[in-house]
């Protein structure tokens, strides 16, 4: 399955990432259940850790799990 990683955003701050979630396909439920918005950005799952942004640990451990 193919997995993205979508943009939390920052409540005060429009437009600046908080935290990169991962979504399975083109989910806006993050993989540890977190609602996130339609219209936010992606990236391709290679980018995970890659990123100037925190990744979610949640979603970080599940998607090792099911992409080994
Ligand atoms: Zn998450």
């Amino acid at each position: 399955m193919q997995h993205l990683m979508r943009a939390e955003y920052e409540e005060d701050r429009p437009g600046a990432v908080k935290t990169w979630h991962m979504v399975r396909g083109e989910d806006v439920v993050a993989m540890c259940g977190r609602a996130l918005q339609a219209g936010a950005k992606t990236l391709s799952d290679q980018e995970w850790g890659r990123t100037a942004e925190p990744d979610c640990h949640t979603c970080g451990a599940m998607y090792l799990r099911e992409v080994p």
